[in-house]
């Protein structure tokens, strides 16, 4: 049966899909599975919708919404342990639980919406920490095989926010992930002067987990990045654009004028998204298309109001990558997700380390 994608976004935008299947037994899968195949065009996976940017036209395939839920953990060697959860877990709820289990690893990662699934679509990220920094496989549905397969990180090309599953979106559904995660009362080091400030602490510091979580709760509601529950901008998908790769002058040029540059885990210069579009005009509460404005607390997070559609957010980021490029030379890119079908067709597929039929 057919839904609207806006009821199932956290920007309330898009239109229908049909049929919208949602997943919430692990059991079902080989079923929901079959399903799906008689369709012939690709399905999108929607978690909580928190990453996408669902055209006004709706989606032409099926959709399958993953509410799967469930938390294992499983002792491993030493202070370790391996958590395993369903894809369909919202990862607040699994950064929450392992905090409450004095497990370290992704206490950074609270406060960010959606599901644990999703997060590896991504490679979400915060405060330092990357989900995948943590996972040890994927298991994964491989719709080009037909058959269930475990992917091992260095078969999921990880970077700063991307992966596999983002370039190659047809491909694979993640059904459940496994992460390696430490008993340990304290947490990470910080390495975010943010944070650390909000905590009182030096950088470096390993706080209480449970204070470090807060921290980063605190921290992102003073900072306009939690989802709020209503108000003028309820309805986002948070940061609208990537931290851009810069070349050295480009970053030198970034720097002269006071904006920040860090570089990211591949050792890749990148310039602050949000500095560029501030410096490019673009102030918090600005309007930037029909019923499209920059939220209330950052100009990177756009929020739709009351007339917005996936058309005009669409040429809200086009205006503020078109002023960007115009001011500084640096393409941005969007980092919504806008589901379209894209039949996968590269034949270099990493080797799945094990594959078993559903
Ligand atoms: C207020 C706010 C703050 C945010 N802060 C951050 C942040 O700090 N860091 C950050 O990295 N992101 C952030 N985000 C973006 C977003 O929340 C994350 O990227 C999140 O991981 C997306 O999860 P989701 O379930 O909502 O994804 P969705 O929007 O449902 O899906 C996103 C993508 O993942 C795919 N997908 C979903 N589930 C699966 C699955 N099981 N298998 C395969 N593909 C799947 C979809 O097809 C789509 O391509 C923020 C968003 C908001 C609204």
């Amino acid at each position: 049966m057919g839904e609207l994608l806006a009821d199932h976004t956290t920007l309330r935008l898009g239109g229908p899909a049909d049929p919208f299947l949602t997943h919430t037994h692990p059991a079902d899968w080989p079923d929901l599975a079959q399903d799906v195949r008689r369709h012939s065009l690709t399905p999108y996976a929607l978690g909580g919708g928190s990453n996408t940017l669902a055209d006004d036209t709706g989606y032409p395939g099926p959709v399958i919404r993953m509410a799967t839920r469930g938390i294992a953990v499983h002792a491993l060697e030493d202070a370790l342990v391996e958590v395993i959860a369903q894809a369909g877990e919202p990862l607040g709820s699994l950064v929450a639980f392992t905090v409450a289990g004095n497990l370290s690893g992704i206490e950074y990662l609270g406060g960010i919406p959606g599901t644990a699934g999703a997060a590896f679509v991504q490679n979400t990220g915060a405060y330092g920490q990357e989900i995948a920094d943590t996972v040890t496989r994927l298991t994964a549905y491989d719709w080009h095989l037909g058959q269930t397969t475990i992917l091992q990180p260095a078969d999921c090309g990880f970077g700063y926010r991307t992966s596999i599953f983002k370039s190659r979106p047809s491909r694979w559904t993640i059904l459940e992930i496994a992460l390696r995660l430490t008993r340990s009362r304290t947490a990470a080091p910080v390495t975010y002067r943010h944070l650390a400030d909000a905590l009182s602490v030096p950088i470096g510091a390993r706080p209480p987990l449970p204070d470090a979580a807060q921290g980063v709760l605190d921290d992102r509601r003073h900072r306009g990045l939690s989802l709020p529950g209503s108000g003028p901008d309820a309805r986002q998908a948070g940061s609208v654009f990537l931290n851009p790769p810069v070349t050295p002058a480009q970053a030198a040029a970034v720097r002269a004028a006071g904006g920040p540059v860090h570089r990211d885990q591949s050792g890749h210069l990148r310039a602050s998204a949000g500095w560029l579009v501030e410096q490019a005009g673009f102030h918090p509460g600005a309007q930037v298309a029909p019923g499209v404005f920059c939220s209330e607390r950052r100009a990177l997070t756009l929020a739709a109001r009351d007339d917005a559609t996936a058309a005009s957010f669409t040429t809200a980021l086009q205006r503020l990558a078109a002023r960007v490029l115009a001011t500084t030379g640096i393409q941005l890119t969007p980092e919504p997700v806008q589901p379209h079908h894209a039949p996968d067709s590269d034949p270099a597929v990493p080797p799945p380390a094990m594959e078993f039929p559903v």
